[in-house]
C-alpha cells in the first residue's frame, strides 16, 4: 500500500492552477465535462510527497487533501 493519498475536491477547486505551477509533478490542469480546468493529482498514491505538500499549501480554497495511509491520518 502506497503511503499517502493525495486527493482534490473537484468540487471546490476554482481551477487557478497554483498547486501545477508550485508543483507539477504532483498536479496537473484537466478540464472536466463543462470545459472547466480542474487540478488532478498526477498520482493519487505515492511513497514519496515531493513538493505535494507546498503545493497543497499554497491552494487558495485548500481543497487538496493528503492523508497518511497508515492510520488514515489527515496531514492537510
Ligand atoms: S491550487 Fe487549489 S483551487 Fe487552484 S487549481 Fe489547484 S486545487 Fe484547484
Amino acid at each position: 500500500m502506497a503511503k499517502f493519498k493525495i486527493e482534490v475536491v473537484k468540487e471546490e477547486c476554482t481551477g487557478c492552477a497554483a498547486c501545477n505551477a508550485s508543483c507539477p509533478e504532483a498536479f496537473e490542469m484537466k478540464e472536466d465535462d463543462s470545459g472547466i480546468p480542474k487540478a488532478k493529482p498526477v498520482k493519487e498514491n505515492v511513497d514519496d510527497l515531493g513538493c505535494a505538500m507546498d503545493a497543497a499549501q499554497v491552494c487558495p480554497v485548500n481543497c487538496i487533501h493528503i492523508t497518511e495511509t497508515e492510520g488514515n491520518k489527515k496531514l492537510i
